[in-house]
């Protein structure tokens, strides 16, 4: 197991339109243990294959309030099958768009399915947080990102915050 790098943005990697998995194999498997890692290392809520650099559909996500007490979900191919009209507003950040928060509106409920690590299929009902992280999560896997859904004024406000980071660091 091991803490790999994040991808951040304006890194494009974030864009690509990830792959399904076709089998669990050990590499997924150990993949998954280094995504959890990463994620409980950053720490986060929730972590995408993509944002460490690897464009497959798998999800890492802990939505449990608890330090001591993970519950650790990690999701190969998820869909979001049923939303609600419903809609809800919440503070959402990113690991890949690091000490930025913003408010973002999606449906209230959703209903995602998805395979386990032990290839079995669940469907589960979510709200609250966790329908804020499995959405969040699921769009990075189609490449698009939390900001995606706020005004233009605001993504061209963070992603030129970025891209000038990155040109300092580059210059560095
Ligand atoms: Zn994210």
């Amino acid at each position: 197991m091991s803490i790999r790098p994040l991808v951040i943005i304006p890194d494009t990697k974030l864009r690509l339109i990830s792959e399904p998995v076709k089998e669990i194999t050990s590499e997924i498997r150990r993949l998954a243990d280094d995504m959890l890692d990463t994620m409980y290392d950053a720490p986060g809520v929730g972590l995408a294959a993509i944002q460490i650099g690897v464009p497959i559909r798998m999800v890492t996500m802990d939505v449990s309030k608890s330090e001591d007490e993970h519950q650790p979900m990690v999701l190969i191919n998820p869909e979001i099958v049923w939303a609600s009209e419903e809609k809800r507003v919440y503070e959402e950040g990113c690991l890949s768009i690091p000490e930025y928060y913003e408010e973002v509106e999606r449906p209230d409920r959703v209903r995602f399915r998805y395979m386990n690590l032990q290839g079995e299929m669940i469907e589960q009902d979510a709200d609250g947080l966790l329908a804020t992280c499995v959405q969040h999560e699921i769009d990075h896997l189609d490449g698009v990102l939390f900001i995606d859904h706020l005004s233009k004024l605001k993504r061209d406000r963070v992603m030129t915050k970025f891209k000038k980071a990155a040109k300092r660091e580059a210059g560095a």
